[in-house]
């Protein structure tokens, strides 16, 4: 019996990175899954490898309240429950001084990575709660815990989702509900690579090899590493876990 047995779980972001590899873990523990994505080929080469009997594809973007009742439609029509949401999906925005960064791109991070993680939770939870509660896991960041220069945007939306992570778990406890953040940093996945690409243009070796001397544990973290942590979290092993903030970070905010 897989930790995850017959649960049912949506991911958002789930065509890429962490997103992706917390799908493989899932589904190896016995739980069927929904990804949600902005991007259909991705996303459908992602069930093709995971099998249409374990997952199921929804394209839709988080930011849009229409696209998110639509992916929440998809999983109880599917599904019938969701017992595990992992509020997922995000975007780095642009690496630039607080006083130059684009106050488009500053929307849009917010949109993606704020709104999108609450629009997910209003809709979630409600059924969620009728079928008697579950586990919501929001991916905030190191990011979210602490500041880092020239990422304005990415920091705030981060701190801000622990925020939302508190208020729900307080309002979620009463329906058998556990909300926790995970706040990872740096694990090698596209998105790391684009930060890197933006502190160091064309030089992204140079950025690689600084980030990697800041880790106490000199290198980044994998996706499936952090997909672990997501599985317990997800799993009934941390049932007396809510409102907290799980750091995999290799070492990093012990400094
Ligand atoms: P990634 O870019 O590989 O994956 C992100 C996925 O989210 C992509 O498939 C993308 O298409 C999807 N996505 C983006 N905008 C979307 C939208 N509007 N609607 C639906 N899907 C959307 O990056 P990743 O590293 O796997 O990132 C996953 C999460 O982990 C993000 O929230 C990110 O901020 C967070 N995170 C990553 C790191 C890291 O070092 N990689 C560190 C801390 C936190």
């Amino acid at each position: 019996m897989g930790r995850l047995a017959d649960k049912i779980a949506i991911i958002t972001g789930g065509a890429a990175g962490i997103g992706l590899a917390t799908a493989r873990a899932f589904i190896a523990e016995g739980a069927r899954v929904l990804l949600v994505d902005v991007q259909a080929a991705p996303l459908a080469a992602a069930v093709a490898e995971l099998g249409d009997a374990h997952a199921r594809a929804c394209v839709a973007d988080v930011s849009d309240p229409v696209q998110v009742e639509t992916y929440v439609a998809a999983a109880l029509e599917h599904y019938g429950r969701i017992d595990i949401f992992f509020n997922n999906a995000g975007i780095e925005g642009v690496v630039s001084p607080l006083v130059d960064y684009p106050l488009e791109m500053f929307d849009r991070v917010m949109a993606v990575n704020v709104r999108g993680v609450w629009l997910g939770m209003k809709s979630v939870i409600p059924a969620m709660a009728k079928t008697g509660g579950g586990s919501i896991i929001i991916t905030s960041s190191l990011g979210g815990l602490r500041g880092v220069p020239r990422m304005s945007a990415y920091i705030a939306a981060k701190h801000a989702v622990v925020g939302i992570m508190r208020a729900a778990a307080l309002e979620c406890a009463p329906l058998n509900i556990r909300v926790n953040t995970i706040n990872p940093s740096p694990i090698a996945t596209r998105m790391i690579a684009a930060i890197e690409e933006g502190y160091a243009p064309g030089v992204t070796a140079r950025a690689k090899a600084r980030f990697a001397a800041g880790v106490p544990l000199r290198r980044y973290g994998e996706p499936e590493e952090v997909a672990k942590l997501v599985v317990y979290l997800a799993s009934d092993e941390s049932s007396y876990s809510t409102g907290g903030t799980f750091t995999i970070d290799g070492g990093m905010s012990a400094a």
